[in-house]
């Protein structure tokens, strides 16, 4: 049975670069673990009067290249493990994006769907006390993920602001725009994804205007990404799906109708214009393009063999396992990798803490221009590492070139520090 701990996996990663690579033994035994771990147990107060104690995680991967920079989960079935695999891969993500930051990431073991809105916020404002003194705009800066939004972002930069004794918006990213987050930032995952999508495509002569799309997830990146590449590509949404279950509908599913279902009953498969299928049949539809937007570990050993899609876009962090990687190589499927393929998040976040900087704004038009500027070099630079190696003889997928790029710059960074 494949091991499916998704530190184990990014750990099993980087082990398959590094031996490509050559790296050194001593960078990959560094890279291989995060530099700082912390897990917090804090209470909140519950509208019921009583109080529930709730245990919560910030990992600070590497800062060799600049502060931690990474998303905080609100999820029920958050791990320690879970928030260490994401805290890597959001060091190799800022590294191939170019942007100076090191990697991190936080969690909160929690089901936001069972709280109320205030209790929501005590829960946020005190798990920022918790971690107060481990994160800070030129240390650790973390960022909305699943199921955080940005007015958590807003009281949790409150409460760090009350803490500092002074406003301090550079602390967190992906803030409303009232209180200085950036232009584009909404749907800047999303976006990016499309400017990865649009290269890859016309690399591989596929006329996206004429393409079948799936996605699994209609979240955040999920549902922009619908949104978006029916709008910039015209292509067709053929199937989607949430937690509970999906639709498909040969025809194209109709954006604002399932953005009205998700709304009024919680599910997109309650639209009724299509056919309800599982999670398991929207991965083996029959697409051109399957963008995987929800959680990890979606295409594994089990099924990869039946992804039908020329493109796998991955939106989501961890939704395909290693095993699955070597089967969707084998069989010729163009697999973008995560963190090349969902950096446009952190990209514009670091768009955003440089604006809260210097406390001058940005145009949305701006924004796009440089997101597009920094991700298509991004993906022209792991496409040129994957000619390179093939020219010398090894192929390599594109996960090992993203994850070769990545690391060498993380590794320069350190040994320029003198670290090693
Ligand atoms: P979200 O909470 O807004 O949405 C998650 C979606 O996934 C929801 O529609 C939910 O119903 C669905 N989902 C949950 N469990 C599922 C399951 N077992 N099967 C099918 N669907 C399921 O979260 P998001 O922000 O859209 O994040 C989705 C993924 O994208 C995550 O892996 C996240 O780390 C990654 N990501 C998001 C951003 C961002 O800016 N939002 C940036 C980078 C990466």
């Amino acid at each position: 049975m494949e091991e499916l701990n998704p530190f184990k996996i990014a750990q099993e990663q980087l082990d398959n670069a590094a031996k490509i690579m050559g790296l050194d033994a001593q960078v990959q035994k560094l890279l291989r673990e995060p530099m700082q771990t912390v897990v917090v147990n804090f209470p909140v107060k519950l509208d019921n009067g009583k109080t529930e104690t709730f245990t919560g995680f910030r990992v600070l991967y590497n800062n060799a290249r600049g502060p931690g920079k990474g998303g905080i989960r609100f999820h029920p079935g958050e791990t320690l493990d879970t928030v260490k695999a994401l805290s890597s891969w959001m060091t190799w993500k800022c590294a191939l994006s170019g942007i100076p930051f090191g990697g991190a990431k936080g969690g909160v073991i929690c089901d936001p769907k069972n709280l109320s809105v205030s209790e929501l916020e005590r829960l946020s404002r005190a798990y920022i006390r918790a971690i107060g003194k481990f994160i800070g705009p030129k240390v650790d800066v973390p960022a909305p993920d699943v199921y955080t939004t940005p007015q958590i972002m807003a009281w949790m930069m409150d409460e760090y602001s009350k803490l500092a004794g002074q406003n301090e918006f550079g602390v967190i990213t992906g803030k409303p725009l009232e209180i200085w987050g950036s232009e584009g930032r909404f749907n800047s995952t999303a976006m990016g994804a499309m400017y990865v999508l649009r290269e890859a495509a016309k690399r591989a002569g596929i006329d996206l205007k004429k393409a079948r799309v799936a996605i699994q997830g209609f979240g955040n990146a999920g549902k922009f990404a619908f949104d978006l590449v029916t709008k910039l590509f015209g292509s067709k949404v053929v199937a989607i799906s949430d937690s509970e279950g999906g639709v498909y509908s040969e025809d194209g599913l109709d954006y604002n109708e399932l953005s009205n279902i998700k709304e009024k009953t919680g599910s997109v498969e309650n639209y009724t214009k299509g056919k309800k299928i599982t999670n398991e049949e929207l991965i083996e539809s029959k697409v051109d393009i399957l963008i995987p937007a929800a959680i990890e570990n979606q295409i594994t050993g089990a099924n990869a063999q039946k992804v039908s899609a020329k493109i796998v876009l991955e939106l989501a962090n961890g939704p395909v396992t290693p095993d699955a990687d070597k089967i969707l190589f084998k069989n010729g499927v163009i697999d973008l990798p995560d963190f090349l393929v969902n950096a446009g998040g952190v990209i514009v976040s670091y768009f955003e803490w440089a604006q809260n900087a210097q406390n001058y704004y940005w145009t949305q038009e701006e924004v796009y221009e440089r997101l597009d500027g920094l991700i298509t070099k991004s993906f022209n630079d792991v496409m040129k590492t994957q000619q390179d190696y093939k020219s010398k003889g090894t192929k390599i997928t594109l996960r090992d070139a993203a994850y070769i790029i990545a690391l060498q710059r993380v590794a320069d960074a350190m040994k320029t520090r003198g670290w090693y």
